[in-house]
């Protein structure tokens, strides 16, 4: 809505009380004529923004927003009106997280492990090499004590995160050689954030990071031998076959990347309890929708990628991924660190994952391998 046609809606609403409070003084009876004029008191609309760490429109990640925007408007009618940016609009993609904190937007989505600089334990909340799943990390942060955690951890910054999208379980990425053997991965320079990349670093590669935007000339180029992005989904859309020669499968650094809503907490507190609850509401309903995008569109990626762009798909070896394992295991324990709270979340995070993994071998994986 333009803000002149705001203006007559407004209007429009004012002569409605007008109109019902006059009725009202002339009705003997009164008191429904009160009522309805309290009903047709025109509701505040409430103008926010999201910004974002994705580029404006990018499939699946970059759709959460929009979608979570347009949803919040339907079920509010159009009481919470949120404006969009994408990474750069307004604050670039790494400020997002102090911009919501100041207020500057009411708004934020984006994913934790972006801000590690700040939270070293912050990964946690979105994926860590050979962790939970997107069912597990649901779980845990629903009903594993999770999300409170997270809160506790945002806190400091009056800042309230909310689960809100999963990329599901990534690719391991695209490499220019074939990686047979554990020497395979010495000197192998790979774009690859985060935990992974440590994790790549002590198992005899050379971590490079590189925003999305780069990654295909930086592959093609051979300034990088191999990159990780996202899934089949994203990664068709840059054109990632042109530039690697193999599709090396599962994401083990990227096991099932949980994505975040961010809120101001004093433009949350703010909100009537209804507008509140829609929020929440509409997070848990993009946080799956999300997922299944990611899932649906994979498929039909993965068979473009291999049908019309002759990509050949191949698995880390074994041996690679047991070393990547253990070198992981001691990653996650270190980003834990000294600090009180980290503690907690890594211990609330590793005992529910080896609880959970127990029960997803005796469910899930043990279908999934008799399917
Ligand atoms: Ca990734």
């Amino acid at each position: 809505m333009n803000a002149s046609a705001k203006r007559a809606s407004r209007r429009i609403g004012w002569l409605a009380i007008l109109t019902i409070a006059l009725i009202g003084c002339a009705d003997p009876a009164g008191d429904a004529g009160a009522n309805a004029a309290a009903d047709a008191r025109p509701a505040k609309v409430y103008q926010w923004k999201i910004i974002t760490t994705w580029p404006k429109f990018l499939p699946g990640v970059g759709m959460s927003a929009e979608n979570l925007a347009e949803r919040l408007r339907v079920m509010s009618d159009g009481r919470l009106d949120i404006r969009v940016y994408g990474a750069g609009e307004l604050v670039g993609a790494f400020e997002v997280f102090d911009a919501v904190s100041a207020g500057t937007a009411e708004m934020g989505h984006g994913a934790a492990y972006y801000w590690r600089g700040k939270m070293p334990i912050a990964p946690l909340f979105t994926t860590i090499p050979f962790g939970m799943t997107a069912q597990e990390a649901n779980a845990w942060l629903s009903y594993g004590g999770g999300l409170a955690l997270w809160r506790e951890l945002y806190a400091p910054f009056d800042v309230v995160p909310f689960p809100a999208g999963n990329t599901g379980v990534q690719m391991a990425g695209w490499f220019n050689e074939e990686i047979n053997a554990l020497e395979d991965l010495a000197g192998l320079k790979m774009r690859i954030p985060g935990l992974g990349g440590e994790v790549l670093e002590r198992s005899g590669g050379v971590p490079v990071s590189i925003p999305g935007g780069e990654v295909f000339t930086a592959l093609q180029t051979g300034v990088i031998d191999a990159t990780e992005w996202i899934g089949p989904y994203n990664d068709l859309a840059l054109g990632l076959y042109s530039a690697g020669r193999y599709y090396y499968y599962p994401g083990w650094h990227e096991p099932g990347a949980v994505l975040e809503l961010i809120v101001n907490r004093q433009a949350l507190e703010a909100l009537p309890a209804d507008l509140q609850a829609m929020i929440a509401t509409a997070a848990q309903a993009i946080n799956e929708d999300t997922l299944s995008d990611y899932t649906a569109r994979s498929v039909a990626a993965l068979e473009t990628l291999e049908r019309e762009h002759g990509v050949k798909l191949r698995p880390l070896p074994a041996e690679v991924m047991a070393k990547l394992r253990e070198a992981s295991l001691r990653v996650v324990a270190e980003a834990a660190g000294e600090d009180e709270l980290s503690q907690r979340i890594h211990d609330s995070y590793t005992g529910f994952l080896a609880g959970v993994r127990r029960y997803t071998d005796l469910t899930e994986k043990a279908y999934l391998e008799a399917r």
